[in-house]
C-alpha cells in the first residue's frame, strides 16, 4: 500500500506526513488494519525498540473542580459518584507513589483537580515531590495541576519536577463545545510555560468525544507544533453523571487507527495510551503496544484500570519489555535536545488534569449510529455499544484506606 510505505519512510526519517496522509490512516478499512499497525509498529521500534514505559498516577486532590470540562468526572456539577478529597499529604502521596514504583513504574504523575494551582498549592506539591524523590532514587516526577501562572513552572522545576502535563484534548475549533470556563489558548499557554521553564512537556488528546477525523488530525498537528516529549492518547470514558455519558463512539479498531496516526505524526515522541485503554481497546490492548511505547500502570484518576499484574503479563506475553529506571525513554536526539523525555536526571513527560482516564479535563461529539448492514459505513461514523460494565469508579488507593492497584 503506497500510503503505508510513504508513512513508514517518513516516520523513519522523522518527517511530517501531510494532513491528507494522516486523514487516510483514519479512513483505512478493517482489512487494512494489520498492515497499518505493522507499518506504524516499525516506526515505533525504530525509536523505542520493544520497551514499554510504565507511568503511575497519584490523584492528589479529587473532584470538586470549578471548571466545566464536559468529559471530566470531577467537573463542576458532575453527578459521577467518584472519590472526592482534598490535598493528600506528602507522606500519603509518597506511599501511593511507592506502590506504583514497586510495581514497575518509572514515572509518577502527580495530578490535582482544579483550574490551576495557587502558590500555596505549588508549595504543597513541591513538598510532595521532595518526599517522593528522597525515597526513590531515579524516579521521574511529572506534575499536572492545571493552568500555570507566571513563575510556577520554574518553581516546580526547582522543586525537582521533571515534567509537566497539560493536554490540549481536542482541536481548537471544537474546544469551546467541551469547556467554557477556560480556552484552548489558555491550555497552549501552559504547555509553552512548562517548555520555557525547561520542564519536559507532556500534552495529549482525548478521542471519542464526537470529534471528526479532521478534528483529531488538527489536535495531533497542533501537538506536534508544540513539540512535547510525550503525548498521552486518552479514549473517552463516558462517565455516568457527566454530559458525555452517552458518547460511546469508539471501537478497538478505531482506537488502533488513532494511535497509528499519532505515531506517524509524532514518530519519535513518547506516545502513551492513557485513560480508556481497557474500556475501548479491550482484548486488542496488546496490539496497541506495537504503536504506543508507554502506558499507565494500574488505576486512573477516578476510574479503575485492570490489575497491575495483568498489565505486566500483557507486556510480557506480547513480547515487549518494561523500561527500566536506568534506561532513557527518548531517542538520543530528543533527550539531548530537550534535556527531556527519558533522561530522568533532566526532565520528562507525564499526565495530567484533564484526561487520564476520564478523571480530568474534555468535549462532546457524534453519537454512535447503527447503519443498515448492507451499506458500507465509515469506521469513524460507526459507534461501539455502550460498555458501562467496564467502567468502574476508583474505590482504592489514594484517598482511601485500601491498597492501591499496582
Ligand atoms: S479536566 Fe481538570 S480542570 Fe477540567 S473539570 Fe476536570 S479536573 Fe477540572
Amino acid at each position: 500500500m503506497d500510503l503505508l510505505n510513504t508513512l513508514l519512510d517518513k516516520g523513519l526519517r522523522r518527517e511530517l506526513p501531510t494532513r491528507d496522509e494522516a486523514l487516510a490512516v483514519l479512513a483505512t478499512s478493517d482489512d487494512e488494519l494489520l498492515d497499518v499497525v505493522a507499518a506504524a509498529g516499525k516506526v515505533r521500534r525504530q525509536w523505542f525498540g520493544r520497551r514499554v514505559k510504565l507511568n503511575y498516577l497519584v490523584n492528589l486532590k479529587s473532584g470538586l473542580c470549578p471548571e466545566d470540562c464536559s468529559y471530566c468526572s470531577q467537573r463542576l456539577g458532575s453527578k459521577a459518584e467518584i472519590l472526592k478529597y482534598t490535598w493528600l499529604k506528602p507522606d500519603q502521596a509518597s506511599e501511593a507513589a511507592a506502590a506504583g514504583l514497586a510495581g514497575g513504574a518509572k514515572r509518577v504523575c502527580l495530578v490535582a483537580s482544579g483550574r490551576g494551582p495557587t502558590d500555596r498549592d505549588v508549595d504543597r506539591v513541591s513538598d510532595t515531590i521532595k518526599a517522593i524523590k528522597d525515597q526513590n532514587e531515579g524516579v521521574e516526577v511529572c506534575a499536572c495541576l492545571g493552568l500555570l501562572s507566571d513563575g510556577q513552572a520554574e518553581r516546580l522545576r526547582d522543586a525537582g519536577a521533571d515534567a509537566y502535563n497539560h493536554n490540549l484534548n481536542t482541536s481548537e475549533g471544537t474546544y469551546g463545545d467541551i469547556t467554557t470556563t477556560h480556552t484552548y489558548a489558555d491550555r497552549v499557554d501552559t504547555v509553552q510555560k512548562a517548555h520555557a521553564a525547561g520542564l519536559s512537556a507532556c500534552s495529549g488528546l482525548i478521542a471519542g468525544m464526537g470529534e471528526s477525523d479532521e478534528d483529531l488530525v488538527d489536535v495531533v498537528y497542533a501537538l506536534r507544533a508544540l513539540d512535547p516529549d510525550s503525548v498521552p492518547v486518552n479514549f473517552l470514558i463516558p462517565f455516568e453523571g457527566t454530559p458525555l455519558a452517552k458518547e460511546w463512539n469508539l471501537t478497538p479498531q478505531r482506537c488502533l487507527r488513532i494511535l497509528a496516526m499519532v505515531r506517524f505524526v509524532c514518530p519519535d515522541v513518547e506516545v502513551r495510551i492513557a485513560g480508556g485503554r481497557e474500556v475501548h481497546l479491550r482484548t486488542m490492548q496488546p496490539l496497541a503496544l506495537h504503536l504506543a511505547n508507554s502506558i499507565f500502570l494500574g488505576d486512573y484518576l477516578t476510574s479503575e484500570g485492570q490489575a497491575g499484574k495483568a498489565d505486566l503479563d500483557m507486556i510480557a506475553d506480547a513480547g515487549f519489555e518494561v523500561e527500566g529506571t536506568g534506561e532513557v525513554t527518548l531517542p538520543e536526539h530528543r533527550a539531548t535536545a530537550h534535556g527531556g523525555c527519558g533522561s530522568h536526571a533532566d526532565a520528562d513527560a507525564g499526565a495530567g488534569c484533564g484526561s487520564h482516564g476520564g478523571g480530568g479535563c474534555g468535549p462532546c461529539g457524534s453519537t454512535a449510529q447503527e447503519a443498515a448492514p448492507e451499506e458500507p459505513v465509515h469506521e469513524a461514523a460507526r459507534g461501539s455499544e455502550a460498555r458501562t460494565d467496564l467502567v468502574s469508579v476508583r474505590r482504592r488507593g489514594a484517598g482511601t484506606d485500601l491498597a492501591p492497584n499496582a
